[in-house]
C-alpha cells in the first residue's frame, strides 16, 4: 500500500483499503493475509480515534457524512480546546456504526467561548453541523440557534439538567440544585434529536 486512504473515497468490492497494522476492519470490509478489502461498493469511513475502517454502501441509503450535514452525537472526551463527539446520526438517519468528530472552542458559538468545558461536557448529546474535513477528521460547528447541546446530565449527581433561563443558557438540576452552563440548542430538553 503506497497510497493513503481517506474517508469519503469510493471503493468497489475487493478493492484494497489498507492493512491491519494501520486500521481495524469494521462493517463492509474483509481481511485476507493482513490486507483489508472492501466487501461492497461504497465510501470509506475512517474513525481517526478508534482507527476503525468501514465501507458505507451507497445503495442501501445509509447515511454518509458530508460537509454541511447536521449530525447528532455524544461528547466522549475533551482535550485542550477540543471536544470529541461520537456521531450516531447524520441528517435523519442513524448510523449502523459511529465516527468521531472534533469540535474546537472557536467553532462553538458566534459569541466568544473561553473554555470548551463551559460549552459542552462529556456525556452531553449535541446537535452540530459538519464544517470541514481536515487532518483525517470531520470538524463540527455549533454556531447557530438550533445547534448545541440538546440533552445533558448534571455533572455532580447525574440527573437530567433542565433549562432554567434560555437567555443566559443556564441549566439547572432539580435534584441537587446545581447550575451549569452549556452552549445549548434552542430546543434543549424537547426530547427531539
Ligand atoms: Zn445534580
Amino acid at each position: 500500500m503506497t497510497d493513503v486512504r481517506k474517508s469519503g473515497q469510493f471503493v468497489v468490492p475487493g478493492e484494497k483499503i489498507g492493512v491491519i497494522e494501520e486500521f481495524i476492519p469494521d462493517n463492509g470490509t474483509y481481511v485476507e493475509d493482513g490486507v483489508i478489502y472492501a466487501k461492497n461498493a461504497g465510501c470509506i469511513l475512517i474513525d481517526s480515534i478508534s482507527r476503525k475502517v468501514s465501507v458505507y454502501p451507497l445503495t442501501k441509503g445509509l447515511a454518509y457524512p458530508k460537509i454541511r450535514n447536521i449530525v447528532i452525537g455524544h461528547v466522549v472526551g475533551i482535550q485542550g480546546s477540543t471536544a470529541f463527539i461520537r456521531v450516531i446520526k447524520v441528517g435523519k438517519r442513524f448510523l449502523s456504526g459511529f465516527f468521531t468528530c472534533a469540535l474546537h472552542v472557536s467553532d462553538v458559538d458566534i459569541r466568544y467561548t473561553d473554555e470548551i468545558s463551559n460549552a459542552v461536557k462529556v456525556g452531553d448529546l449535541v446537535r452540530a453541523r459538519i464544517a470541514s474535513y481536515a487532518n483525517g477528521m470531520f470538524h463540527l460547528t455549533t454556531k447557530g440557534e438550533k445547534l448545541g447541546v440538546v440533552w445533558a446530565l448534571c455533572s455532580k449527581c447525574g440527573e437530567t439538567l433542565i433549562l432554567k433561563n434560555k437567555r443566559n443558557r443556564k441549566l439547572y438540576c432539580r435534584n441537587c440544585r446545581n447550575v451549569e452552563t452549556r452552549k445549548i440548542a434552542s430546543d434543549y430538553g424537547s426530547g427531539k434529536i
